[in-house]
């Protein structure tokens, strides 16, 4: 393993950022190459505890010639973001000072003009700089894994339809209890790969075989122990092996028989009265239409003071959040349907 570090300007006077990059190199120019970070939202850390351990993995793998492939490892992929905090938390999500989402705006360019990204970074703000550095690495490989988690959550990915059902291995090796199908269409890290690795020439690729952008939710912001990590940090390496980048004898795992479902399937449960959530149903549970979801104190003491909040529809619950109390508008739970129920959607992300 080799470690490398990129420097990156701050936009103040005396500010500069570093991100370590650690590279294993393989010995089969045939074999695909791997680029997998975490932590681009820097406050979701599931993802930098299994590529700890899938480092150590690695660098065995590396010591007995068992590595096939290039594998580049950005564990913690956002140092500006991780710096952010206020009154005492850290503010991961959102670059502060542009306001924008650190998992989007990334751009969108062809796989021709990767080395573009690169040109004129000077004019460039730190977080876009970072954008741009992190782009390139990933479209240097083939199959690109973002480990990011949601708040509190099954394990899931987000998987553009173009590498679907090839991906299923992933799903497997990982555990995953739903895989939700992407459209594409957003400017999020994994979709700036997807678009990358679809256009290739002339016009947009349906399916590219062999490579891979995907989102994995590694369950919730708070599930990061030691035991899921390692679990996790084998099944990516099982992952691995199974795609021919380590040549290891892996278990098979069983093959992924949960929900694979396009972003129209996703019901977005939002607390409809501000108040004080109690959850009747947990992440994991299925849920009939009719059934109770949560209850919300709104008037605390008094007799009329609790709103039902009722499933819609029959699914699985994925995720939920983690607060307890909740404003009006607020996303309470997602919901995995079995039909399309949303028809008003526009194309993207599920949520900002
Ligand atoms: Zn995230």
């Amino acid at each position: 393993m080799e470690q490398s570090e990129i420097t990156i300007a701050g936009d103040t006077p005396g500010v500069e950022w570093r991100l370590p990059v650690l590279h294993f190199r393989g010995d089969t120019k045939t074999a695909p190459k791997v680029y997998l970070q975490a932590a681009l939202h820097a406050n979701e850390l599931p993802g930098t505890a299994v590529l700890h351990f899938l480092c150590d993995r690695l660098r065995k793998a590396e010591a007995e010639g068992a590595l096939a492939g290039d594998v580049t490892i950005v564990p913690q992929a956002n140092p500006i973001g991780a710096a952010q905090a206020h009154f005492g938390e850290m503010q991961g999500r959102f670059d502060l000072a542009s306001r924008t989402n650190f998992n989007r705006d990334f751009p969108l360019v062809t796989l021709a003009e990767r080395d573009a990204l690169l040109a004129d970074l000077d004019r460039e703000t730190a977080v876009k700089r970072l954008k741009r550095r992190l782009l390139h690495m990933a479209l240097g490989a083939e199959l690109v894994l973002d480990l990011h988690c949601d708040d509190e959550s099954i394990q899931y990915a987000y998987i553009d339809e173009a590498f679907w059902p090839e991906a299923a291995d992933l799903a497997s090796c990982l555990s995953m209890a739903a895989v939700f199908l992407s459209d594409g269409e957003s400017t999020a890290f994994e979709e700036a790969v997807g678009h990358a690795f679809k256009h290739r020439g002339e016009g947009k690729l349906a399916k590219v075989p062999g490579r891979l952008a995907v989102t994995v939710e590694l369950r919730g912001r708070r599930d990061v122990h030691p035991d899921t990590a390692k679990a996790d940090a084998d099944g990516l390496f099982r992952f691995l092996a199974g795609r021919g980048v380590v040549r290891a004898s892996e278990p098979h795992a069983p093959a992924f028989t949960g929900p694979a479902v396009p972003l129209d399937n996703i019901d977005m449960v939002r607390a409809l009265e501000p108040g004080t959530v109690l959850f009747h149903k947990d992440i994991g549970d299925t849920v009939e239409a009719g059934e109770m979801l949560a209850t919300i104190i709104t008037r605390p003491g008094l007799d009329d003071g609790l709103y039902e909040m009722r499933a819609e529809r029959s699914g699985l619950v994925a995720t939920r959040t983690s607060d307890r109390f909740v404003r009006r508008g607020d996303d309470l739970m997602k919901i995995v349907c079995k039909d399309r129920i949303r028809l008003d959607r526009a194309p993207g992300t599920l949520e900002d």
